[in-house]
């Protein structure tokens, strides 16, 4: 048994570890020891960007719009990797949100094959899209609910858009069921109340461990149906603080809750990477990274070797030894941590008491 008083001698027993973490090459580059899937959110702003790498170095990018010169950030992002090329660009819809990046992209690196809806937009950003695209020796390939994207060991479905015609652009988006066999991501760009109860009465697969959520958060999109059908386990906001649109709509924050789904948003913990290993979710952010550069202190009861931060699996919640619950986690869903540093990076926040 761990009493309150033996903690509060064995904080003294602190110990710093060396080494530090830098936050720009933190996200290690998978190419030679990844055996698994890495799910990059990238904090573009008001916007979307999802960079994905996979086991076989394959390499895809899920939209590629955000502020100000975003086609720049996502290609240094990349280099910063250790890629050199993109395998496969998805443009899950033509709004500049989405889109406002990939000629440069397009312009600056190899992309193996692009994919957009069947639909066309009038403005000037499209057309310098499609002249990227050409330049680039391509064509751009149109993506429709049913087919699958050739990914490597990667299985990556499209389950939208289903129909031919919609009123607005964001129905068309191309909607990703990307699956590593592991866990999987479902990817939405804007769609709407529309198309998710396309997707649904389509009876495809569409649970899965990480959503990104419809639209940056808007209520005109994840209905509860929807929800409750990919009960993700992460769901991922990207938009940015302050934004003209009041994105995320509280209705959806409160679907979320509701659902008991980890949130997470790029407004607030910048870049968002996520893989899985040993049967867990790894999840880091830029925002976990800087504070875990703060939080290495080792708390270690030096008679059993054991970590003494107290994790607690059901919320994910970790209690400092001093902390008011640190006595009250159930004993089966205790999981000990040695830093707060470790904590974090396996996906749990520091209790607030
Ligand atoms: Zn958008």
């Amino acid at each position: 048994m761990k009493k309150a008083k033996l903690v509060s001698i064995w904080m003294l027993c602190i110990i710093l570890l060396v080494g530090c973490i830098q936050p720009t090459v933190s996200y290690e580059t998978g190419i030679a020891e990844m055996d698994n899937m890495k799910l990059h959110f990238l904090n573009v702003g008001q916007g979307n960007a999802i960079f994905i790498e996979g086991s076989e170095g394959q390499t895809m990018l899920y939209d590629a719009g955000g502020d100000g010169e975003v086609g720049e950030y996502i290609v240094h992002y990349i280099r910063q990797l250790g890629y050199d090329s993109l395998d496969v660009m998805v443009i899950s819809h033509p709004h500049a949100d989405h889109l406002n990046g990939a000629p440069y992209i397009l312009e600056n690196m190899k992309v193996e094959a692009v994919y957009h809806p069947k639909v066309t937009h009038t403005t000037q950003l499209f057309e310098r899209f499609i002249k990227a695209i050409k330049n680039s020796g391509l064509s751009l390939k149109t993506a429709k609910a049913g087919m699958e994207i050739p990914f490597g060991n990667i299985q990556v479905k499209v389950l939208g858009p289903c129909s031919n015609h919609y009123e607005g652009f964001n129905d068309y988006s191309i909607v990703l069921r990307v699956d590593n066999g592991q866990f999987s991501a479902l990817l939405t760009g804007d769609i709407e109340a529309l198309s998710e109860n396309e997707i649904l009465a389509s009876g495809v697969e569409v649970q899965a461990d990480i959503l990104q959520v419809p639209h940056h958060g808007s209520s005109s999109s994840t209905t509860q149906d929807f929800l409750q059908a990919v009960n993700p386990m992460y769901s991922i906001l990207s938009f940015a603080t302050d934004n003209k649109y009041g994105h995320p709509h509280k209705e959806v924050m409160e679907r979320l809750v509701e659902q008991g789904t980890n949130i997470l948003r790029t407004d607030e913990h910048g870049n968002i990477v996520i893989t899985y290993q040993k049967n867990q979710f790894i999840v880091e952010t830029q925002q976990s990274i800087s504070d875990a550069n703060n939080k290495e202190s080792s708390y270690i009861d030096p008679k059993t070797g054991e970590g003494l931060i107290k994790g607690n699996k059901n919320s994910k919640i970790y209690h400092m030894p001093d902390g008011a619950h640190y006595s009250s986690v159930k004993k089966e869903n205790i999981i000990w941590f040695k830093t707060e540093k470790e904590a974090i990076q396996a996906g749990y926040r520091r209790s607030k008491q």
